[in-house]
């Protein structure tokens, strides 16, 4: 640990972390910007470039997060996503912390496992998928972008009513699949200090969450002498009776036992944990680029994550930024027979071609591993790959279209208003001398660092790493090609 640097030894940082408040002024915020964009699309301009849903979500929101959140602050963004919340808050029965909603909140819903044979990111996968095949209309029609936003709203509310935890963010979110797999790349991440202190701690709190008392909420809470009619039933206040405790919260909500973790794919960031500890056991650290990605992964699924989110980012430069007038027609127009094709080509590179080559050039590879494990291993080195093609490809699609932030921000519904006088701002591409290199250190610099990620991974499990650098170079001299 000692190339990590704790910023939660700072105590203005820890105590930040840990108060609920900073978090849920941010969670309101960026709620309301939420349902303002769901709504600006419903009832707004019909033209994209002038509807605050489009311009927000698709230019600014998504510059922020593939150019600054992913690759600085991993999962940064899900700390602050407001989709999960509604239903966390239906399914807890409170906004804040247990002992501020009291016993009488016991919260809604069935509270089931999530099923076993769907705990992998297949259904992230599909999901993204789906945006990822209808996104030329999504991009563009304010209404569709609105249908979705709201969609998974309710897909998150409903999950939260039947499973425990947040399962929509876990299993389902098509933003937070390829999320958690960047964020093995960056350079901040949440860990436990010390593997002992957990391993002889009572109750595992971080997991199952700490009432008041400290003891786990779950099971306890509705069970004398604390629940149903026992001390946490009083009407006397709880300072009154001790029971506040300043590590009361809940288990993870990501289903993750912080005590195990050792890469940031499927933590949230929500800090629940930071609360819970009552042995202050958990730190966030700051480290070096792609710590996570020593270790390969071995899981197919996550394998696959790697191979979708590289074919969609070289598609995605063909398709919105290339000369191609037919292409793009074909992707627009969904459900006609071009479309259909378009579609299948689409789910064919990403599902054959790409994985196909991968497998035909590590086939031959001396290994005392399967060939299924190795694919899953060496995948890994398309991680870094990926991040950089997105970066790449979304430097050219947000500085085209960042001018049109000026001018929604001052008329977000289309309606002829000029709030901040900027109403009227020309659209013209920003940054346009720089663009160029810009993109080629991206893509250069990506596949500097698959290549070293690929001697990690394919020296942690003893074969050649030649023929993986080999597919990240052709995948690199394509993207330069549909870039430049
Ligand atoms: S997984 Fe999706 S819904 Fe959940 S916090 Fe992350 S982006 Fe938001
Ligand atoms: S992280 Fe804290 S609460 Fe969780 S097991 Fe370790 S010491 Fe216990
Ligand atoms: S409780 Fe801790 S481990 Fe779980 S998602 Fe939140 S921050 Fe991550």
């Amino acid at each position: 640990m000692s190339n990590r640097i704790e910023f939660t030894r700072s105590p203005f940082i820890k105590n930040a972390l840990k108060s609920r408040y900073p978090q849920l002024a941010v969670f309101i915020v960026m709620l309301i910007g939420y349902i303002f964009a769901i709504l600006a699309g419903l009832i707004g301009t019909p033209v994209g470039s002038r509807n605050f849903s489009i311009v927000f979500v698709w230019i600014a929101w998504w510059a922020i997060l593939i150019l600054v959140a992913v690759p600085f602050f991993g999962r940064g963004w899900c700390a602050v996503c407001p989709i999960p919340l509604p239903g966390e808050w239906l399914q807890r029965g409170a906004i804040l912390r247990p002992e501020r909603s009291g016993a009488k909140s016991k919260g809604r819903g069935l509270n089931l496992r999530w099923p076993k044979s769907l705990r992998n990111i297949w259904m992230q996968n599909i999901s993204f998928l789906l945006l990822a095949l209808f996104s030329s209309v999504l991009l563009t029609t304010p209404n569709i972008t609105s249908i979705v936003l709201a969609a998974m709203l309710f897909a998150a509310i409903g999950l939260s009513m039947v499973f425990e935890r947040r399962a929509f963010c876990r299993y389902l979110c098509p933003v937070g699949g390829f999320i958690g797999l960047y964020s093995q790349t960056a350079p901040i991440e949440l860990r436990i200090k010390n593997k002992q202190v957990c391993v002889t701690c009572e109750g595992k709190p971080c997991y199952n969450g700490a009432s008041t008392l400290g003891f786990p909420l779950r099971g306890l809470r509705d069970t004398p002498p604390f629940g149903k009619r026992g001390l946490l039933d009083s009407p006397l206040p709880r300072r009154t009776l001790g029971l506040r405790s300043a590590n009361s919260g809940y288990g993870c909500p990501w289903d993750v036992f912080p005590g195990g973790l050792t890469k940031n794919t499927y933590c949230g960031l929500c800090m629940e944990c930071i609360r819970t500890c009552p042995h202050d056991n958990i730190a966030i650290n700051l480290r070096p680029f792609s710590a996570d990605l020593a270790k390969p992964s071995t899981r197919i699924d996550e394998a696959f994550k790697a191979f979708i989110m590289l074919g969609s980012a070289m598609i995605y430069a063909g398709v919105l930024l290339g000369p191609w007038g037919a292409l793009k027609d074909a992707a627009y127009n969904v459900g006609t027979s071009a479309w259909f094709t378009y579609a299948v080509v689409f789910l064919a590179i990403i599902f054959v071609i790409l994985p196909g080559f991968f497998t035909l050039g590590i086939l031959k590879t001396k290994s005392v591993l399967s060939l299924k494990q190795r694919f899953a291993s060496l995948a890994t080195a398309l991680i870094p790959l990926g991040l950089m093609f997105w970066v790449a490809f979304s430097l050219s699609f947000v500085l085209t279209n960042a001018t049109y932030i000026f001018a929604s921000l001052s008329d977000p519904l289309g309606l002829g208003w000029n709030l901040f006088g900027t109403a009227n701002a020309a659209w013209q591409p920003m940054l346009i001398s720089v663009l160029a290199p810009a993109q080629t250190l991206a893509l250069v610099g990506g596949l500097i660092w698959s290549a070293r990620t690929a001697q990690k991974a394919a020296s942690e499990i003893k074969t050649s790493s030649i023929p993986v650098i080999i597919f990240c170079f052709a995948a690199t001299l394509v993207m330069l090609w549909l870039l430049l």
